[in-house]
């Protein structure tokens, strides 16, 4: 098996201190904190189930199952922390958030 095929994922995005404080939206994804506002959000697509995110660059090598979680919010120190490049920004919540790539 070559793993130049397979997608990157990152499996220690989320911090052990995580507790969803989202208050009936959907909180970040590593820490568990309210995202307040919509506009330039950063997203992640979480995959296996919700154990590891996929590198936004590797999505044609990815395979969608059962274990695809799809988009979901980061905040921006966050998305820092982790590394940029796992996450990509967009205006306002993918089109097609749970159904296709919003790229
Ligand atoms: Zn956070």
């Amino acid at each position: 098996m070559n793993d130049t095929t397979k997608p990157r994922c990152k499996t220690d995005f989320r911090l052990p201190t995580y507790q969803d404080r989202g208050q009936g939206t959907e909180p970040c994804v590593r820490c568990g904190a309210p995202i307040t506002h919509r506009t330039a959000q950063r997203w992640v697509h979480m995959v296996e189930g919700g154990g590891a995110l996929l590198h936004p660059d590797d999505e044609a090598l990815y395979q969608s199952g059962d274990g695809d979680m799809y988009w979901f919010p980061i905040g921006a120190d966050c998305a820092r922390s982790i590394g940029l490049e796992w996450s990509i920004v967009l205006e306002k919540e993918p089109h097609e958030r749970h159904d296709e790539t919003p790229l």
